[in-house]
């Protein structure tokens, strides 16, 4: 009974590092989905994941009352970060477009330094809720700018920004990545840079025009896990820190209704979980708290009255479907069955060959490649764009238990509030 106190004991002492963690459109289909699709097939057994070992509670996503409960990544990330619902495109502003405190400025405030990992461009709409205030996702200019104009006490919100977004940060009216170098920020455009960055120095770390490859086109370290042990490695300190890290393309991979694509970005968000999960519990001071804005595309697995789901046929892509749709549309000659059977890892049939006939536009060929995956693993998509269902959320650290119920992701916010001021 001792033993048992002392461990709670240790465990409830107040987090000095927040580590929140972002599926964009990570719905609980999605979570579902990885676990089939990292099955052993050879075991009798279904393999539990790390969003299984994780798995906490439960969040309603709606935003401000009028809005048809369906929320958009700007508004839900607003939530999560103020701790109040606004409307559909505002970052880090009320209903009246007026800012709004964030966990990063409140951090910033404590004296604690702060940082962003994401794979989307950083100034997208959920790492901007957290370290800028705008009345519309869409003024994306505006958003970088404030990253270097804003201030908290005459410091930069964020000591590390990792992401895409070069062509929003070097333009020809402003170039913000040198007046950053001039401001002492060490600035890297590569990745293998991660892992030899100067402590002492803040970070800005642009490696793509706008938002990073697909994972299934990068045949190194995955993207979100280099960075986010880039991060996290950079962040620590005495005082503490409160770091963002978002595995922005599961949604743009739902918005495409691609699940190839999907199942390799929560690939990528797992494996950041595993590394940050091992992190968090070898220590006593930091919370790990990850969850998604809202769901993405109406994926379902199984369709069309068909009891099966089979994402093994997802297993031996050579490339992105996106990508291998490039390439196709850049040859000269027919698009083969042996050509896609090649690229696709599965046995494409003369006549499903013939489908692709006439097709010679890149988005019409990946149109027909994702209709052909969805038809052989029998996944299913209602939407183009988010839906209201419920997502989860993963908890672990300090402080973990009190995401242990059904909330809405103000209520995610408003205790992440609580931990910076109990410090
Ligand atoms: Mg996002
Ligand atoms: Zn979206």
């Amino acid at each position: 009974m001792v033993w048992a106190d002392l461990i709670l004991t240790a465990k409830d002492k107040l987090a000095k590092n927040i580590i929140m963690v972002i599926g964009d459109g990570m719905g609980p289909a999605y979570t579902t989905g990885y676990r089939y699709y990292m099955d052993n097939i050879n075991t009798p057994q279904v393999e539990t994941t790390i969003f299984d070992k994780l798995l906490t509670g439960m969040v309603s996503t709606y935003p401000v009352n009028s809005q048809g409960y369906v929320t958009d990544s700007a508004a839900a990330a607003t939530a999560l970060s103020t701790g109040y619902k606004t409307y559909n495109g505002a970052i880090g502003v009320d209903v009246n477009k007026k800012p709004l405190l964030t966990l990063m400025e409140r951090a910033k405030q404590l004296g604690k330094k702060t940082g962003l990992v994401v794979t989307s461009q950083i100034n997208h709409a959920t790492p901007a809720a957290y370290f800028s205030h705008n009345e519309s996702r869409k003024n994306y200019n505006e958003i970088a700018d404030s990253y270097f104009d804003d201030k908290i006490n005459g410091h930069f919100k964020a000591n590390l920004m990792l992401g895409g977004g070069s062509k929003y940060f070097i333009r020809p009216d402003r170039n913000l990545v040198s007046e950053f170098k001039q401001a002492d920020f060490q600035y890297i455009d590569d990745l293998s840079k991660l892992t030899s960055l100067n402590k002492q120095q803040p970070v800005l770390g642009l490696f793509a025009e706008v938002g990073l490859p697909w994972t299934l086109d990068n045949k190194n370290e995955n993207h979100l896990l280099a960075m986010a042990k880039a991060g996290v490695r950079h962040l620590e300190n005495n005082e503490g820190y409160v770091l963002l890290v978002e595995a922005s393309q599961i949604d743009w991979a739902g918005h495409s209704n691609d699940i190839a694509a999907a199942m390799a970005e929560m690939q990528d968000l797992a494996e950041t979980l595993t590394w940050l999960k091992n992190y968090v519990e070898n220590r006593d001071d930091t919370l790990l708290v990850a969850t998604a804005d809202h769901s993405t595309g109406g994926l379902t697995l199984g369709a069309n009255g068909d009891y099966r789901w089979q994402p093994e046929f997802l297993k031996n892509l050579t490339a992105s479907p996106k990508s291998i749709a490039t390439k196709l549309a850049h040859q000269n000659t027919a698009i083969s069955a042996q050509q896609l059977t090649d690229a696709l890892g599965f046995i494409i049939t003369d006549q499903e060959a013939n489908l692709f006939i006439g097709r010679s536009d890149e988005k019409s060929i990946y149109e027909q490649i994702k209709l052909l995956i969805d038809s052989r693993t029998n996944t299913g998509w209602t939407s183009g764009g988010h839906t209201g269902i419920d997502v989860q959320v993963f908890a672990t650290g300090n402080g973990a238990k009190a995401f242990n119920r059904h909330q809405t992701n103000t209520d995610i916010a408003k205790q992440l509030f609580l931990v910076l001021e109990g410090n």
